[in-house]
């Protein structure tokens, strides 16, 4: 992309209306626009690094067999009726809407019941389990504040998927292996060491525990006490004797810290599969009930989380993972062999699938390199009348103070490995 072509600026002031750094940097430089508190539309730069985190977690989330499928947002009010949620007292940040007969619907805060409504004409025998299906899509909730920029949106990117099991040992399996993949889509978008697998409320209607995945931030309305040896939290809402030693961690192992919910996996027996009335027969021909888990990641949210946590005074500094762009590419001067040289370095990496940014605009370089560390993009090449001169461009990595400077063919070796 170049950036004489991108419509999107970026601007020196800090949004006077916005109090989360994340929403001030994604904003400043135009990754996102605020609609309204809690509700961003994303902008060509700020679309690019959330579908880079929904590529890694769908790409983990079919890696354990996540079949993946699109609900749809308007839901029909009798299936929520049938598992006792429609009512305003049960499930209260809902938006609801009405068909012009007066016919009420629900504006999809999550899927429980129309996923197991759209799975129950293919699901009758104990042949037909174990399923696991997925979604990423938007999720509307009337929460009370959204001051937090992404970290708490009235309109956000939810992944949700759904695990249906013949048996509790088939379920149990099933979690384990979607805990696993957590970490892995955790470690990839650079946060692994500061994500750990919290221990919280498992609701209502099990005894169990359910698993929150906590990133350790100042900015976090979560409070988790942490064992750092053995990589597990407790959530503060579960925090006690009881369930320490259930645990098998001591008090003196623990520290208090605040840290933002980046994921959740959640026992759902079988509440919503037999209130809806759908049961498998086994191997004897016997009714049984299906057992269900779900399994939610906050796309939106860790967008932000990653905005909060990859930033310095000068901006974003996104890792490579999600980054918009791998390369910025600062052409400083006019002059014709350095328009030629950074044309064609461009070009070169272009369709060597590297992603860049090329800043071709006639300003000047302090503001390029200004904008270029703003957007957070992971590597610097600047291209001038000095380097040209020798056949080089200079590198920097946007996290170091050090240059370097490296011919062409250097460069691309560099960027291959
Ligand atoms: P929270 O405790 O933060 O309100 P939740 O427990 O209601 O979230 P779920 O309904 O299980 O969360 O949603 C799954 C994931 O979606 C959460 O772990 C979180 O990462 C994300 N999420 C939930 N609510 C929001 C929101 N309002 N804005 C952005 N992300 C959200
Ligand atoms: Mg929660």
């Amino acid at each position: 992309m170049r950036l004489s072509e991108l419509f999107t600026k970026t601007s020196k002031t800090v949004p006077a209306d916005e109090e989360a750094r994340n929403a001030q940097l994604l904003i400043q430089a135009g990754y996102i626009h605020k609609e309204m508190a809690g509700v961003y539309a994303y902008l060509p730069l700020g679309l690019t690094v959330l579908e880079n985190i929904k590529q890694i977690v769908r790409e983990e989330m079919n890696a354990i067999g996540g079949q993946e499928l699109a609900m749809s947002t308007l839901q029909p009010r009798d299936i929520w009726e049938k598992t006792d949620r429609w009512d305003d007292a049960k499930v209260d940040n809902w938006f609801k809407t009405k068909l012009k007969s007066g016919t009420e619907l629900g504006v999809g805060l999550t899927h429980e019941e129309p996923v197991v409504d759209a799975l129950a004409p293919y699901v009758n025998s104990y042949k037909d389990l174990p399923v696991l299906v997925y979604q990423i899509q938007n999720k509307f909730r009337n929460e009370l504040r959204a001051k937090s920029g992404l970290l708490r949106g009235r309109e956000f990117v939810m992944k949700d998927m759904y695990s249906f099991a013949r048996s509790q040992q088939e379920h149990a399996e099933i979690y384990e292996k979607i805990a696993g993949a957590y970490h892995k889509v955790y470690a990839r978008l650079g946060i692994g060491d500061i994500t750990y697998r919290t221990v919280a409320d498992g609701g209502y209607f099990t005894d169990k525990f359910s698993d929150e995945f906590q990133t350790v931030s100042d900015i976090g309305e979560d409070v988790i006490y942490l064992d750092k040896a053995k990589k597990l939290a407790v959530n503060k809402e579960v925090y006690n004797d009881d369930t320490l030693a259930k645990l098998g961690l001591k008090r003196e192992d623990l520290v208090e810290t605040r840290a933002v919910e980046v994921g959740n996996i959640f026992p759902l027996e079988s509440k919503y599969t037999d209130a809806l009335n759908v049961y498998i027969t086994n191997e004897n021909g016997k009714e049984k009930s299906i057992i269900m888990g779900c399994y939610g990641i906050g796309i939106s949210r860790l967008m932000g989380v990653l905005a909060e946590h990859f930033a310095d005074d000068k901006g974003l500094a996104w890792p490579a993972s999600v980054a918009p762009a791998e390369v910025y590419i600062a052409r400083v001067g006019v002059s014709a062999e350095v328009v030629k040289f950074a044309d064609e370095l461009y070009k070169s990496l272009t369709e060597s699938h590297i992603g860049v940014l090329y800043d071709d605009r006639d300003v000047r370089a302090g503001e390029k390199f200004a904008d270029a560390d703003l957007m957070g993009i992971p590597l610097r090449i600047v291209i001038s009348d000095k380097t040209v001169t020798n056949g080089q461009v200079e590198l920097k990595a946007r996290t170091s103070n050090e240059t370097e400077l490296l011919t062409r063919e250097e460069l691309v070796s560099r960027l291959a490995s």
